[in-house]
């Protein structure tokens, strides 16, 4: 099964008209789809078009991976590119030291699918594609600033690398004594579950550090059998987190994301973080007021322990930590 994935990659649905057939889809919102998918291409895996409802152009899963018209409407003043100004971050190529104690590597620009809401939706991912000589530079600077105890791979999605390169960057990670944790952020486990292969868990194994798994899952449709039998595997190696963003019409909503914590702990996974969109340029449409969030929030907290209510946060640009959101006052 280690070749599934590589298959399921060969098989992905980057062209409208085949997404529009294969699900049956109302031809009106058609030509204004073509133009959307000319500012971000289309991406999705086999597997996760399969969990979507045919003929349902609402399906909460197909609206965060559909190009869609109101990625073309004029976008309020703050909805910039690189909203998150990471490019002030980019130390060397490939590499983004915003937190102390943390640095975030970017191996790989690509993704198994392409979210509408992503916050690197615009990102130079090309000047910032490594290759081997980046990774020793990477790892370099790793070993000459002792204050980082975390290395968190991000992408991109950074499972979409082969084993081998993702072992010439873990493996090493062993010999430097100062790095105590290895994170990964990843949408693989839950959109191109087949990934999850022998090497890749002898490769968890491997690493002396502890290993953080933080998926992005943002609706319980998302998660199905073969997610549940990959994360089963993925239990024994590595903390399994989730952080989902909050998207109007999707997941706006109490008990939707009641059903999502649920079904993620089902699952072995712990609720994390809820996002506040970034205000990337595009993505305007997905937004949700914070007041509308805290109302959620505390929804939540009413019907589940505090341990599946997640964290509501925000990214704001050069505050050295993510904001988390408290409950202004009680809701009446
Ligand atoms: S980086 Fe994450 S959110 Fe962005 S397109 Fe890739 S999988 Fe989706």
């Amino acid at each position: 099964m280690t070749k599934a994935w590589k298959h399921e990659l060969k098989n992905l649905i980057t062209d409208i008209d085949v997404l529009w057939a294969q699900l049956a889809l109302p031809v009106e919102f058609l030509p204004e789809a073509k133009k959307a998918a000319a500012l971000f291409p289309l991406r999705i895996t086999p597997s996760f078009l399969e969990r979507m409802q045919k003929g349902d152009i609402h399906d909460p899963l197909l609206k965060q991976v559909v190009p869609w018209h109101l990625e073309l409407a004029a976008q309020p003043a703050d909805f910039i590119s690189d909203a998150l100004a990471e490019k002030d971050a980019n130390k060397i190529p490939g590499l983004l030291h915003k937190y102390y104690g943390r640095v975030l590597l970017m191996l790989s620009g690509a993704c198994a699918i392409n979210c509408r809401y992503c916050f690197r939706r615009n990102f130079p991912y090309e000047d910032n594609t490594p290759g081997s000589t980046g990774v020793s530079k990477m790892l370099e600077y790793i070993q000459n600033d002792p204050s980082i105890s975390e290395v968190i791979l991000s992408g991109g999605d950074p499972l979409m690398l082969p084993d081998e390169v993702l072992a010439n960057l873990i493996l090493p990670l062993n010999d430097i004594k100062h790095v105590k944790t290895l994170r990964i952020h990843t949408r693989i486990p839950v959109v191109l579950p087949s990934r999850i292969n022998e090497n890749f868990l002898k490769l968890m194994q491997q690493s002396r550090l502890h290993k953080v798994i933080v998926m992005h899952v943002s609706h319980a449709q998302e998660l199905d059998n073969a997610v549940f039998n990959a994360l089963k595997k993925l239990r024994p190696h590595a903390h399994l987190l989730n952080q989902s963003v909050l998207l109007k019409g999707i997941n706006d909503n109490a008990d939707t994301l009641i059903a999502l914590s649920n079904k993620l702990f089902d699952y072995g996974v712990l609720p994390y973080y809820l996002h506040l969109l970034d205000k990337e340029n595009h993505t305007a449409h997905f937004e949700v007021a914070l007041e509308q969030a805290q109302l959620i929030i505390w929804d939540m907290m009413q019907k589940l322990p505090g341990y599946l209510v997640p964290k509501l946060a925000r990214e704001i640009p050069g505050l050295g930590c993510k904001w988390v959101y408290g409950l202004m006052a009680m809701p009446h």
